[in-house]
């Protein structure tokens, strides 16, 4: 197996190869001399169009040129991933240099990178700071590959304001929602760190061990938001996200490969069909609003009716595009035969699929993970009454990278939290201390 595996090595945060990624763009010498301070420069990594089309307007492109300089540097930054701007040779040496002077094509910073011996990857990312008080919120993304995809899972919040009591990203209360660069960020750093640009390659041996998808063209096929967060509470960003990654002259993922899962945020639910397109999941869990309530403490606000309600009305619901139901097995919580029957009958009359999610633990947690012929049992209920029930076979549980293990260890941004609390400042737009929506 791949020396990629010794875990405690890729935890360490000084990783060099990866702070010498992050920072090493590589720069003719007459734009380095150029250059301002770094932190001066806004990077043009994850914008969309529109803001893409500001950002050359502010450093003086006229206007008549604005949008064939858009379609260049968008072929540039999401078709080719290119890291500099010199090597955009439709682009005028004038031109390149302006851009070198007020912009970057910086990714996110990588903390830390682990590959778990089932190929799983875990990024630590800092986002780039967005004000005095923000030292760079640090988020997790994770990369799944199996042999004819590969799934990235993307978080929208930097921790989560909802508490599921069975889910480690929520014991995380200090929470900001990511921008849309940010979201994107995420599709960019995963495919430079995975090799998936015209022309690059993947990791050494990457391929051979069955650490990639073996078919298909892109290691990067599908996109769940399923990361840290509850998307519909930064609904904005993240449609805006989805219409750069499915953008065709760019990243040009399907948008029916890319599936937001929510706790049910049942007034925004039409809205993500209606917008962003993208395929829904709904993380429901319990039969009953009694537990729902008590796992899902959103489910206090939008009950277990309401939110079924909102699928039925799904935008261009139909057996082709399910709905996909999550459920998380609990020992002797939510997994008896009798559960499964009130499932089936539930959901009747929605195209759905059910997605039974072994609960993956996590330190300081009192829930434990169904018996192996519990889950099979409940399957086959499930399986009998007409739907699917695919198990999630629990990836990366070694580097705790599986469904609710994300939580990033961001023990200063906590303190300062506390600190600003302490000092009466306020959170400035910057961060929110997370309020339980129940
Ligand atoms: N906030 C959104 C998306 C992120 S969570 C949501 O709740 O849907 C992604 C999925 O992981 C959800 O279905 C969530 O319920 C599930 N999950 C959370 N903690 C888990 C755990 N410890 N084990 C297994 N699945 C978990
Ligand atoms: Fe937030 Fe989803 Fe975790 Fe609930 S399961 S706390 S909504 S990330």
């Amino acid at each position: 197996m791949a020396t990629a595996l010794d875990i405690a090595k890729l935890d360490s945060r000084t990783t060099s190869p990866v702070a010498r990624d992050a920072a090493g763009i590589e720069k003719t010498p007459d734009i380095a001399k150029v250059t301002p301070a770094a932190d001066a420069r806004r990077s043009l990594v994850g914008l969309t169009r529109e803001e893409l089309h500001a950002a050359l307007a502010e450093i003086g492109v006229p206007e008549r040129e604005l949008r064939m300089r858009v379609t260049q540097l968008w072929h540039w930054i999401y078709l080719r991933g290119i890291r500099d701007f010199d090597a955009m040779t439709n682009v005028g040496k004038a031109l390149r240099y302006r851009l070198a002077e007020s912009f970057t094509l910086d990714r996110p910073e990588v903390v830390s990178e682990q590959v778990s011996r089932d190929g799983t990857r875990k990024w630590l990312l800092r986002m780039t700071s967005t004000g005095p008080l923000d030292k760079g919120a640090e988020i997790e993304c994770v990369y799944i590959p199996e042999s004819d995809r590969g799934t990235l899972c993307v978080s929208s919040q930097v921790g989560c304001t909802l508490t599921c009591s069975f889910c480690h990203t929520g014991t995380q209360r200090l929470v900001r929602n990511l921008t849309t660069a940010e979201i994107v960020a995420q599709v960019m750093v995963a495919r430079d760190r995975i090799g998936d640009w015209p022309g690059a390659m993947p990791p050494d041996g990457a391929r051979e061990q069955g650490l990639l998808p073996t078919e298909g063209e892109r290691f990067v096929s599908n996109i769940v938001f399923m990361g840290m967060g509850e998307p519909l509470y930064n609904l904005d960003a993240v449609t805006a996200a989805i219409r750069v990654m499915s953008d065709n002259e760019g990243l040009g993922l399907s948008r029916r490969r890319i599936t937001v899962s929510t706790s049910g945020v049942v007034p925004q639910i039409e809205r993500l069909g209606a917008e962003a397109n993208a395929m829904l999941a709904i993380s429901l869990h319990a039969v009953r609003d009694e537990l729902r309530n008590e796992l899902v403490p959103l489910n206090r606000k939008y009950p277990i009716a309401e939110l079924l309600e909102a699928c039925r009305n799904y935008p261009r619901l139909s057996n082709a595009r399910r709905i996909t139901f999550e459920y998380v097995m609990l020992k002797d919580v939510n997994d008896s035969d009798a559960d499964a029957h009130a499932l089936v009958r539930l959901l009747k009359g929605i195209p759905a699929k059910i997605n039974l999610i072994p609960f993956n633990p996590w330190p300081g947690t009192r829930y434990e993970c169904s018996d192996w012929e519990r889950i099979e049992r409940f399957s086959e209920i499930v399986f009998r009454a007409g739907y699917a029930s695919p198990v999630r076979t629990p990836r990366g549980r070694d580097i705790l990278a599986a469904c609710g293990q994300l939580k990033s260890e961001t023990e200063k941004l906590r303190a300062r939290a506390r600190m600003m609390m302490e000092a009466g400042i306020g959170a400035e737009g910057v961060y929110a201390l997370g309020d339980s929506a129940s």
